[in-house]
């Protein structure tokens, strides 16, 4: 995709708008490279993430969008207190390249996302109170002050704050994931002679991310690639503490509350009730992807992963692992919505017989799968049904989500 329309090619070393030195490539995703950049101006010295958009008309759109949040974002209320949880732009010009004309980002400059952090407990999972409280202070800001919708809060999103000197100490090292923490890569056995690194994982995420739903394959072919090793799992959750600040990223499928751009919105997994019903989304939207989230941090799993990616079995197979965590949704719920008529009839799931569903409350698949004793498993499933509430006038706003009694205690 280094072509016409495409990404912008670039090589380590190059200088941009007589400014930013390239020091190393971050990612990339569908609509842009991001590279590592140093600020020539600045002795410091300091460092930026530079988005490099694709040139084609389309992606230049999206990015002039984005900017338009990102500056809404930078400018209406700096002494909130959620502000610097949102991951803020610095600074936006165009570069020319053989393949066009692409639109630059200057973002400050974050560490790993917390999926990264998943990969790294060996998807068991850690103490995520820490990053619920920022992501719920980022969410009052946006949505109380901004009033713009995320519309793509997932662990790939969050991004973990780091210092200049781990950002210095990046540069020229190939994987930044490996060096989070004190563990080193663990390596897996496979058929013997096969061996996977956490690098290998990597790579593997990186090509996969790229495709659609890249999330979910990237989960599925690791969760099977675990349990083909029969991995004991802990039988306590692994309370890896991470002594992490977080902020929100990734505002490229933003909207504000009065301005949507799609109907169809959020990854999958994270995907709340009311837009798998076509009725309608606001604020609340960003809360449930937050509860699925948590849910997520803690175990190590998604909390609902449907099967199959083709609607409409992919969202019928999603309303049933809904129902299924529910105990089931009011119908009230299932009358309203411009997709109901597929999915429900008399307020019950259309043509699922209800012997099999199997009805597991939050509360008891923490105890009973994830082996948490009930007193730790009782105030985390309170917060997260909250979270998950079904009917989006009712559910925790951020706001009232950081007075929760479980948010506000300590570990
Ligand atoms: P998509 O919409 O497909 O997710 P995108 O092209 O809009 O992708 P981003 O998601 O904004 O691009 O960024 C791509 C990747 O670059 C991120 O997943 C992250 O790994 C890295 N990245 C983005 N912003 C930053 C930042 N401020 N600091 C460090 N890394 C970043
Ligand atoms: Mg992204
Ligand atoms: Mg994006």
């Amino acid at each position: 995709e280094y072509d016409a329309g495409g990404y912008m090619p670039a090589n380590i070393g190059d200088i941009l708008k007589n400014q930013y030195k390239v020091c190393r490539k971050l990612g990339w995703g569908h609509f842009s490279t991001v590279w590592l950049c140093r600020n020539l101006l600045d002795d410091g010295p300091t460092y930026v993430a530079l988005k490099i958009c694709k040139s084609a008309h389309m992606f230049a759109a999206v990015a002039q969008d984005e900017i338009r949040l990102l500056r809404e974002t930078r400018s209406i209320d700096p002494n909130h207190p959620g502000y610097k949880y949102i991951v803020q732009m610095v600074d936006t010009f165009r570069l020319i390249s053989v393949n066009g004309i692409h639109t630059a980002i200057s973002m400050e400059i974050m560490g790993p996302s917390l999926l990264h952090l998943l990969i790294q407990s060996d998807f068991r999972g850690y103490s995520n109170r820490r990053c619920q409280k920022n992501n719920n202070s980022g969410l009052t800001y946006l949505h109380d002050a901004c009033r713009i919708i995320h519309t793509d809060i997932k662990p790939e999103n969050i991004l973990i704050k780091v210092d200049q000197n781990y950002i210095r100490s990046m540069i020229g090292k190939t994987d930044r994931f490996t060096e989070l923490g004190q563990e080193m890569p663990r390596s897996y056995d496979r058929d013997a002679d096969i061996k996977y690194t956490d690098e290998d994982i990597l790579s593997k995420f990186e090509e996969l991310r790229g495709q659609s739903y890249p999330h979910d394959k990237f989960l599925i072919e690791l969760t099977t690639f675990r349990e083909r090793h029969s991995e004991p799992r802990l039988t306590s959750p692994m309370w890896v503490s991470p002594n992490i600040e977080i902020k929100i990223a990734d505002l490229g499928n933003a909207c504000w509350e009065h301005h949507h751009f799609s109907s169809e919105i959020q990854t999958r997994q994270y995907r709340a009730l009311e837009v798998i019903l076509g009725a309608g989304y606001s604020f609340p939207a960003d809360i449930w992807s937050t509860g699925c989230m948590a849910f997520e941090l803690a175990t190590g799993e998604m909390l609902f992963s449907p099967k199959g990616d083709r609607n409409p079995t992919a969202n019928m197979d999603h309303l049933c692992l809904i129902w299924e965590t529910l105990g089931g949704i009011p119908p009230y719920i299932t009358e309203t919505g411009t997709n109901v008529r597929h999915y429900f009839h008399n307020g019950r799931l259309k043509n699922i017989p209800e012997s099999t569903l199997r009805v597991w409350k939050i509360e008891d698949v923490l105890v009973d799968k994830y082996k948490w004793k009930r007193v730790d498993a009782i105030p985390f499933a309170g917060f997260l049904e909250s979270l998950i509430e079904p009917d989006p006038a009712l559910r925790f706003s951020a706001s009232m989500a950081l007075q929760n009694e479980w948010l506000t205690s300590t570990d």
